[in-house]
């Protein structure tokens, strides 16, 4: 089912992000966090994906080789088999990274056949170790571009134009906002615009960077409604877990602990007093945004499940 017409139901949904497991773990440890937060009805379940990374290799003549490696493979696998074994909707995310446009249409064609009808298009981040995004030969530069290709598969555009009587996809197609701003624009204002170029481009719904300051989200979704965007705005939530992440978060998502929270953390004396603080602040966050109304609440689960249990209990 799209997740457009879940969200035209009115409830808040909940629904969750997972991790492919690491290369060679087996997809067991992901099922078990879907047990875990099964009891509470996940509407739908992303699961993200990871491009390839440099890793550098030390010869014995002293020499560095580049190595290719993908830590994470297998996210449109793993999704159909989560679909499959609960039943439950899923959202493959797909990058621009590492994907030619003839990749993506692949990857889009196997999703489809696999009964996937969601798809979170992304530009994805740089190659660690990369300054900028690169993108591969044929490959798109920006997610309004990927948004573009999966529009035109939907209205049965395929690349090479070649395909006799073409079948017409049907995705509904998520895109990424960010409330505190994407760490490469120039401004709000510019991402701002940059973000309706990616709805004017096909996509149906946007889900959020994690934020802890509610207001950040309402200014943004309000000024997202001034600019006239009008299609679905997810809020994404992450519950604070460990002391290292009052750095972490900030340095790799670029975003703001309010002093509030990095107060709380700090004072906490153990490991679970950290994690409590987090779970308290996620709770006052959602019930907050689900009296204000948002259409779903997307939790980061960073591959641990406990912690969004403990939330979403309180919380629907
Ligand atoms: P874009 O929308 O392309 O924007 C990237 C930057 O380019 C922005 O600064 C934007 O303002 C600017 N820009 C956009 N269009 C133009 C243009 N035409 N000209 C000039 N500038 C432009 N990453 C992964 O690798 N895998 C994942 O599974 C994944 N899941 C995510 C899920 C969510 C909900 C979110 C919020 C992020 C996720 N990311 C993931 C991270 C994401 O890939 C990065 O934040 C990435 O740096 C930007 O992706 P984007 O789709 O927002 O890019």
């Amino acid at each position: 089912m799209k997740l457009t017409d879940k969200f035209s139901e009115g409830e808040t949904l909940f629904a969750f992000e997972l991790l492919p497991p690491l290369k060679g773990d087996k997809i067991d440890t992901l099922y078990n966090s879907i047990d875990a937060l099964r009891e509470y009805s996940p509407s739908y379940i992303n699961i993200t994906y990871h491009r390839e990374e440099i890793k550098l290799i030390e010869r014995e003549n002293g020499l560095l080789e580049r190595q290719v490696v993908r830590k994470r493979p297998g996210t449109v696998g793993i999704s159909a088999a989560i679909q499959g074994r609960y039943g439950i909707d899923v959202v493959p995310h797909l990058i621009c990274g590492g994907f030619s446009a003839m990749d993506t249409e692949d990857a889009l064609i196997e999703m489809n056949f696999l009964g996937i009808d969601n798809v979170l298009a992304l530009r994805g981040d740089n190659v660690r170790g990369e300054h900028s995004f690169r993108q591969v030969e044929g490959g798109h530069t920006h997610a309004s571009e990927l948004v573009s290709q999966i529009k035109d598969l939907n209205a049965g555009k395929y690349l090479s134009g070649e395909v006799q009587n073409p079948t017409p996809t049907d995705f509904c197609i998520g895109v990424a906002g960010y409330p505190e701003k994407h760490a490469e624009s120039p401004n709000m204002t510019s991402d701002i615009a940059r973000l309706k170029e990616k709805v004017e481009a096909g996509a149906h719904y946007i889900v959020t960077q994690m934020f802890f300051d509610n207001s950040r989200f309402f200014d943004f979704e309000k000024k997202c409604r001034q600019e006239g965007i009008t299609v679905p705005i997810i809020p994404g939530i992450k519950p604070f877990s460990t002391k290292a992440q009052l750095h972490i978060l900030p340095e790799v998502f670029g975003v703001n602990i309010p002093e509030e929270l990095v107060s709380e953390v700090e004072k906490a004396t153990d490991k679970a007093a950290v994690r409590r603080v987090g779970e308290l602040w996620a709770i006052q966050q959602c019930r907050e945004l689900k009296k204000h109304g948002v259409p779903a609440l997307h939790f980061y689960t960073m591959s641990r499940a406990d912690n969004v249990a403990e939330v979403v209990k309180n919380v629907f």
